[in-house]
């Protein structure tokens, strides 16, 4: 199926109040392009500099979602027009997401990103850390960031009980969290698990290679 037939079947297909971030890393302008005429709006990036390229050359209502780790010292060319940073994992990184937003006269959104894969992955605070963030008082001081939800990544693994255990671990943190935050967003589910990951409760899932194909690295 081409790009455009698959937005479109994306977009019919999800549950209401689901949101579609379109993972466009490594793909031409020419693809992100077909998605937009089929009426995406929301896409998703890993890296900084690749994502300000894109912003550059696509039209001003593209909302942009960067979805990778991030590097301090690469926030201020995000700043000026990042939607959603999904990956937050640190005080020091939303300190500078503060500043940098606080420079640009906005207050950028973003996600707490939460260990909950099985397997060694570099990235994620435990639940225990996320709870020292959200309740530190440095927190309260940052008037140009904007804690909105939580976002996963599950194991990859076919084995559908431990994707189920791993996104419904983060599904309840999200609910306990919510009773004292106004959050509004949880980011779980990419191609290869989305569909279970809305069972579990995701409302945000970020879908690459099920829109675009598969990415060449080389
Ligand atoms: C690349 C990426 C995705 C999309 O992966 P697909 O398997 O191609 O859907 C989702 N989330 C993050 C954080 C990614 O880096």
């Amino acid at each position: 199926m081409s790009i455009s037939e698959n937005i479109k079947e994306f977009k019919s297909g999800l549950p209401k109040g689901t949101t579609l971030v379109a993972v466009s890393k490594t793909k031409p302008i020419s693809d992100l392009m077909e998605a937009y005429n089929a009426g995406q709006r929301i896409f998703g990036e890993n890296k900084i500099q690749e994502m300000v390229e894109k912003w550059e050359q696509m039209p001003k209502d593209v909302e942009w979602h960067m979805i990778g780790h991030v590097q301090r010292n690469k926030v201020k060319y995000m700043a000026p027009f990042v939607s959603l940073i999904h990956a937050v994992d640190s005080l020091k990184l939303l300190k500078e997401i503060d500043k940098q937003a606080a420079k640009n006269q906005r207050c950028i959104s973003c996600l707490l990103q939460v260990k909950i894969a099985e397997e060694d992955s570099k990235f994620g605070m435990d639940e225990a850390d996320v709870r020292l963030l959200l309740n530190s008082d440095e927190i309260k001081g940052m008037a140009n960031v904007k804690i909105v939800g939580l976002m996963g990544m599950a194991t990859f693994t076919n084995d559908e009980p431990q994707l189920r255990s791993e996104f419904g671990k983060l599904k309840k943190l999200y609910d306990a969290l919510s009773q004292t935050h106004q959050f509004t967003t949880l980011s779980m589910g990419m191609s290869g698990d989305y569909k279970i990951a809305l069972e579990e409760g995701s409302n945000m899932i970020r879908v690459g290679s099920a829109i675009f194909g598969e990415r060449n690295y080389s």
